[in-house]
């Protein structure tokens, strides 16, 4: 994709599933990617090893992509302001955010406790944010940039048991769309894509073969999506074949959003 190699990235929540590929992805595109990670050094550090791949099948020669492991919990406003520090101190500078980092948990909605329903609010929502303001303020100074967000498919359709999960991603839809247009003359484009059905760690019937045969009747295209189909989409999103796209969200989801509500009643 054009306008990508040579570029700085940061991907949040970079250890596991989409934000993995995403991070291997821009590999692939020649990018230099900083590996954002809460738990799990050994995972990071796979990443790192899946991203060297990739390069080198993509022809890059070995060792001319910087790249780097950050630990840091983006719902913590001082550990996401050192992580830019420390990014944007080796890179050099920074172009492009992709705010991947979630969870999900399920619940009763008048009854899930609200440390559990703070917690999604403050790594889904309230973690973009913090890093999108740093970027922006980096931006700002530097000419301009590209943030992209994972929302879900849940920013659109409900999902009963998961009120945390969907007021998150609404709220995240709402950030993309506010800041895009405070931004637009900036030369800093903001958009989110929103997967589908995904197969990665956060979701465990993807291990049930019965469960995830249920979950994908209900998908039009029936199957789930790969991370590497939304590593794609973040990728052209962050590239300059997307130059005059900004404040949408791009659904990647196999025709979900296309099913009423009422044909899509897991809970998953
Ligand atoms: P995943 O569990 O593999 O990835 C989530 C990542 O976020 C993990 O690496 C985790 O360590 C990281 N993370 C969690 N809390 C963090 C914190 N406080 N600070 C930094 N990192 C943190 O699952 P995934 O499916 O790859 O999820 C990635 C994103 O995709 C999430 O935002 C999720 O909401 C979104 N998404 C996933 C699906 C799906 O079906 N898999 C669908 C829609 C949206």
């Amino acid at each position: 994709m054009r306008g990508l190699k040579g570029k700085n990235v940061l991907v949040t929540g970079a250890s596991s599933g989409i934000g993995k590929a995403i991070a291997v992805r821009f590999a692939a595109e020649g990018a230099h990617v900083a590996v954002n990670y809460h738990k799990g050094e050994e995972e990071a550090a796979n990443t790192i090893a899946e991203m060297h791949t990739a390069s080198a099948a993509a022809g890059i020669a070995p060792g001319s992509l910087k790249d780097m492991t950050i630990q840091a919990n983006v719902a913590k406003a001082e550990e996401v302001s050192a992580m830019f520090e420390q990014a944007i101190a080796t890179f050099g500078g920074l172009d492009i955010l992709v705010n991947n980092a979630g969870m999900q948990i399920q619940g009763a909605s008048h009854e899930i406790p609200l440390d559990q329903f703070d917690q999604m609010i403050d790594i889904n929502m309230k973690g973009a944010y913090l890093c999108a303001r740093q970027a922006i303020t980096h931006f700002l100074a530097h000419g301009g940039g590209v943030i992209v967000n994972d929302s879900s498919v849940h920013e659109l359709i409900p999902r009963p048991q998961y009120v945390g999960y969907t007021m998150s991603k609404g709220g995240l839809r709402a950030m993309t769309r506010t800041l895009a247009l405070e931004y637009a003359r900036d030369n800093i484009r903001i958009n989110s894509f929103a997967p589908g059905a995904t197969l990665t760690p956060i979701n465990p019937w993807k291990d049930d073969p019965q469960r995830k045969a249920d979950i994908e009747s209900h998908i039009p295209m029936g199957r789930s999506g790969t991370p590497e189909e939304m590593a794609a989409v973040a990728a052209f999103l962050a590239s300059d074949d997307a130059a005059y796209i900004t404040g949408q969200t791009l659904f990647i989801d196999g025709g979900l959003t296309l099913f009423p509500s009422f044909r899509t009643p897991w809970t998953g």
